[in-house]
């Protein structure tokens, strides 16, 4: 087996074998860019050295001999030979680039006898010291295990006695006598020597690099990435150049365009007479490159034309690392460069423009996990460094916010009335928290998942929250929580990152999240590409403004119990609730189609002709009960009934488990009124659009909680009925559809039935996740992550489909559903729909569009086009 390649070696093996730093200097030596002579040993020596349980390097050592005489021979320069003496250096290179995770020797090859050498042939005994001082320093660090820190210490020692600020200030001398100190070092930490035998050297330093793939570090970071351990990592063994041989000389790291912002142009810094990771390391402050064009500006247009012809040949933005020897440049290395969401979306619409790359390879190469950061502000990253962490929560709905914590929402109401930036910290929320949720910067709960009541309003409206935190009690009557052990009063300030679901207390700095020309531009290209549509769920004209913004094909799912949240028509909605006799309900229905009218006609006249589906009141009705003994009171007033009536009807409505109660269609088949009422106010809304503005106005009423054909069948014919009287009435049509909701197991069994009188069927993955697994979507905040960490779970199903149980069902109600009706329009209105691989895995099943909250649009239409590529 052959174990080492020289760079310029013909040959077609990649990244794997010869890890991202050696196929990339071998691509570049066949490329003809001046890149220092040396050779590659394989991921696959490293392997052998490991799993042979590190006893030894014997098996290499033949082909290592071999390698460097032909190194040797390239050079014109031996190892170990004082007359003309090869340095090298030495560099692990993992297949997945793990930066700063793995270790390097510089200035391989020095001795007490060619140091001296070194010395006389350049006439230059400073570099030739400094380069000794290097070597030894970063020998024992990789090799024996010395921290960095001990040298540097020692460095810093040396400059403060010296009175000197750089180390490029420091004498002959004092390199000398560094070089002593250093020695010393190795003796202190362990009993240790560093070897003047040359071979000695590359050994060790070989073994050390293979080590290294095991150092603490590397595993931590692979285990963040995901990156297999079995991979080893490659080393490189490359002669040395020089930034340290003072005159034209130094040494820095440039991309090809701003990693930051994606603008084009060269970005880096450099440091002149300096080697290695001076630039990095802070020992010095580096100059911006664009100094380079002053300083040197032949070697700086040289420079600008190699860093081109890189960016041409890998069709991506560069990250390199190079280094001027007396005058000459040298390319040390180039990868693939990390970037910004925000520079990755500019510089894929970039290089497209460019003709470098195809909209397909854009596309790919984003993530819709990007976009968020992009739409809603996120904390500054230096400033969440130090920041005091309180607990951490389950991440509901993106964003960044800082201010005074309230634990009702009238105080919350009332602070910000006073000005104040508030944030809602409560155990859960209710509709009756609606007006302190909607002035928060932040909602906070301690109960609830994913698809709490407080998650679902907050990402509706944009607003960062963070729900289920387990650490955290909420004490209302006091007036204080304890965050984690932390008692915190009413006012106190924190901070809520609702990326991460971490809490901080006190004020962070925070940076404004905008969005992005190359973002729309790109999302647009998306959509051309994408073989299923998105489509938002919005309820409020503000959140159907933004989900068209955003670029929703359509409205997938109006919640219109929502639109009962306000006061004045919670009032309404819970004297229609209580109301005992048809009479009596429909007066207070009256009010409530008025009402609704307003609602639903400032949404057509934002859908234009745009699909709107619109579901009908569907809420357990205990939500909207009302708790306070003076709501109680002031309804009693209104209904003519006494406060213990009142509070005898309230428990009459109480149910023992109102998720699976009496709501949604049942509600329809006990008081038909309500639905007919809302199908009047659609409809009518809809009709008033049609007249004036001339859209062909296209309302989908969907009915909530279907689980027989009968119920579906009886439903459709009483609102059909209802419809059809009133256009009659008025000499009008309007192509409306009605159809259901699919929600509940059975309905999925019999799809087929259900589709006979159904115009449409829309997966509410929600309630299908909740009933399929019997999690209550409300409570699941307190085990979830048990059953995460015991990966009985992988993911939450409320955010990612589970596709074995709950898909498993969505396959059936589909295949049975076009079984009676072919062209049947089929979507997905869950949170689920605003989840990649969710995604993916319902265009899979035939589903036509998925629907999700405004914010998640622009992801899902990523990744909605990426199904397809
Ligand atoms: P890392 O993977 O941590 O970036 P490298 O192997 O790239 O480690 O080495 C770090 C630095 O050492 C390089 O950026 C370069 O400046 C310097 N270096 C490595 N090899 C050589 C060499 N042959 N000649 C001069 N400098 C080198
Ligand atoms: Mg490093
Ligand atoms: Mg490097």
């Amino acid at each position: 087996m052959q174990y080492i390649y020289a760079f310029a070696e013909d040959q077609t093996l990649t990244n794997t074998e010869l890890g991202g730093k050696g196929a990339n200097l071998a691509e570049m030596t066949r490329l003809g860019l001046p890149v220092p002579a040396g050779f590659t040993i394989t991921t696959a020596a490293c392997q052998r050295y490991l799993t042979n349980g590190q006893a030894e390097c014997d098996f290499l050592k033949d082909d290592l001999m071999k390698a460097v005489q032909q190194l040797e021979a390239t050079t014109h320069r031996q190892l170990g030979n004082p007359e003309q003496p090869l340095l090298v250096s030495v560099r692990s290179g993992a297949p997945i680039s793990m930066p700063g995770m793995m270790d390097t020797v510089l200035n391989l090859g020095l001795n007490d006898q060619t140091v001296e050498g070194l010395a006389k042939q350049t006439h230059n005994p400073w570099f030739a010291y400094d380069c000794y001082r290097r070597l030894i320093q970063m020998f024992g660090d990789v090799v024996y295990g010395i921290d960095k820190s001990i040298f540097e210490a020692e460095l810093t020692a040396l400059k403060r006695a010296k009175q000197v600020a750089s180390d490029t200030d420091l004498t002959l001398a004092d390199l000398k006598q560094l070089i002593q100190t250093y020695q010393t070092l190795y003796q202190n930490a362990d009993d240790a020597q560093f070897p003047q035998s040359v071979t000695a050297q590359l050994n060790l330093a070989v073994e050390a690099v293979f080590k290294s793939w095991l150092n603490p570090r590397a595993k931590t970071y692979r285990r963040l990435h995901q990156i297999d351990a079995a991979m080893g990592t490659a080393v490189n063994i490359q002669q040395m150049v020089f930034g340290n041989y003072q005159g034209q000389s130094g040494t820095g790291v440039a991309f090809t365009r701003n990693p930051a912002t994606g603008e084009p142009g060269l970005f880096g810094e450099y440091l002149l007479n300096a080697q290695g990771e001076d630039v990095v390391a802070g020992i010095r402050t580096p100059e911006p490159i664009a100094t380079l064009k002053a300083q040197l500006p032949t070697i700086y247009e040289q420079f600008k034309t190699l860093a081109n012809q890189l960016e041409r040949h890998y069709q991506d933005m560069q990250d390199m690392e190079f280094t001027i020897e007396a005058g000459h440049l040298y390319v040390l290395q180039t990868r693939i460069g990390k970037r910004t969401p925000q520079a990755a979306f500019k510089i894929a619409l970039d290089l497209v423009n460019e003709g470098l790359i195809d909209r397909q390879t854009a596309i790919l190469r984003l993530k819709p996990a990007m976009i968020e950061g992009l739409l809603h502000p996120v904390f500054d990253p230096q400033a969440l460094k130090q920041a005091p962490l309180l607990l951490t929560g389950l991440p509901a709905s993106p964003g960044a916010a800082t201010g005074a914590i309230y634990f009702d929402a009238q105080q919350a109401q009332v602070a910000h009335e006073a000005g104040e930036k508030v944030i809602l910290v409560r155990q859960e929320t209710s509709p009756e928290d609606i007006d302190g949720m909607v002035v928060s910067q932040a909602i906070v709960t301690s109960r609830g998942g994913m698809t709490s009541h407080a998650a679902v309003v907050a990402r509706g409206m944009g607003c960062c929250c963070v729900v289920g935190c387990a650490q955290l009690s909420v004490d209302t009557d006091q007036k204080q929580a304890d965050f984690n052990g932390q008692l915190l009063k009413e006012g106190a300030i924190i901070s809520v990152d609702g990326h991460t679901g971490r809490i901080y207390l006190g004020a962070l700095g925070q940076q404004t999240g905008k969005q992005q020309a190359a973002l729309n531009t790109i999302l647009d290209w998306c959509d051309a590409e994408a073989p299923i549509d998105v489509w938002a769920n919005a309820e409020t004209p503000k959140e159907v403004a933004t989900a068209f913004e955003f670029g929703a094909k359509g409205l997938g799912l109006v919640r219109t119990e929502h639109m009962f949240f306000g006061p004045e028509r919670l009032f309404k909605m819970r004297e229609m609730i209580l109301a005992d006799q048809l009479s009596n309900r429909q007066i207070a229905l009256a009010a409530l189609k008025e009402l609704q009218l307003a609602d639903f006609k400032a949404i057509f006249e934002l859908a234009q002709d745009r699909p709107c589906t619109i579901r009908l009141l569907d809420p357990p009705l205990h939500e909207f009960l009302p708790q306070a003994t003076a709501d109680q009171v002031a309804l009693a007033t209104v209904l003519q009934i006494s406060p213990a009536e009142i509070k005898r009807r309230i428990a009459a409505k109480v149910e023992v488990n109102p998720m699976l109660g009496h709501r949604g269609s049942r509600l329809a088949v006990t008081y038909p009124e309500i639905y007919q009422m809302q199908v009047l106010a659609i409809i009518e809304s809809a009709l008033a659009v049609q007249v004036e503005q001339g859209h062909a106005v296209a309302p989908k009423i969907m009915l909530p909680l279907i689980g027989t054909a009968a119920e579906m069948q009886l439903l459709k014919q009483q609102l059909t009925a209802t419809i059809d009287t009133f256009l009659a009435q008025q000499a009008q049509t309007i192509a409306y559809q009605i159809g259901t909701m699919i929600e509940v197991p059975r309905a999925c069994l019999v799809a087929d039935q259900i589709a006979a009188s159904a115009d449409f069927f829309s997966f509410g993955t929600n309630d299908l996740t909740q009933m399929t697994f019997g999690f209550s979507r409300d409570d699941i905040g307190h085990f979830i992550g048990a059953y995460q960490e015991q990966a009985i779970l992988t993911k939450d199903p409320f955010q990612t489909l589970d596709q074995d149980g709950v898909g498993a069902l969505m396959r059936i109600a589909i295949q049975k559903g076009r079984q009676t009706k072919p062209e049947l329009s089929i979507g997905v209105c869950g949170e689920v729909g605003g989840d990649p691989s969710s995604i993916a895995f319902c265009q899979a099943l035939g589903v036509d569009y998925v629907s999700c909250s405004p914010y998640r649009v622009p992801s899902a239409r990523l990744a909605a086009a990426q199904v397809a590529l």
